[in-house]
């Protein structure tokens, strides 16, 4: 099997959930597989070992793993984004749309302080809409850091996401669900 398919064979479907009608891409059976979340460490290694990027920043709470898990193996810092409420010290918060209602992400205000226009990788593990990770890129930038790229592991591409990434130039999806 390629790269690809030992990822994508170990991710799991989940029928109506949240709520009926949706299907869930399920994570954790690529993590509790040391082989696959292996293969897919490596890849994105590989990947963004060229970047020269100063930060990994990673979405609260699946995409913290990967990003941790990378910043580890690049050398660099890990930041997290987090859902409003739960950082301890002076934040900096974005409002975004959902399909009802409103959510909102928050970021350290220091987060970037040490290296001035840190070079920053975004990731989560999957983008829907788009709107979580265009608000977190927005967040890196009004904290004085450059979102260079955001990287998701899977992109449900029939719900269009990538066009709501404004605040993004470079987006990179391992996985296309169309
Ligand atoms: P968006 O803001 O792009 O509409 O939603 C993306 C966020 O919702 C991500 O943080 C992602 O973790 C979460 N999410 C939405 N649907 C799924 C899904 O099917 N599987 C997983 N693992 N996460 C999802």
């Amino acid at each position: 099997a390629t790269e690809r398919e030992i990822i994508e064979n170990s991710i799991r479907d989940v029928k109506d959930f949240p709520k009926p009608g949706i299907v869930f891409k399920d994570i954790t059976t690529l993590l509790n597989n040391a082989k696959a979340y292996g293969v897919l460490m490596n890849h994105l290694y590989q990947r963004y070992k060229e970047y020269n990027l100063d930060y990994i920043a990673g979405i609260d709470a699946r995409g913290f793993i990967f990003a941790a898990s990378l910043a580890q193996m690049l050398g660099v810092g890990f930041v997290p984004i987090r859902k409003k409420g739960k950082l301890p010290y002076t934040t900096i918060s974005e409002k975004y749309s959902l399909e009802y209602g409103v959510d909102e992400v928050e970021i350290h205000i220091d987060a970037f302080s040490e290296i001035s226009n840190a070079k920053v990788l975004l990731i989560d593990d999957l983008i829907a809409t788009g709107g979580t990770a265009n608000a977190a890129a927005k967040l890196i930038n009004q904290a004085g850091a450059s979102c260079v790229e955001a990287c998701f592991l899977i992109a449900l591409d029939f719900l269009d996401g990538q066009k709501n990434l404004k605040e993004i130039t470079n987006v990179y999806s391992l996985i296309e669900v169309k």
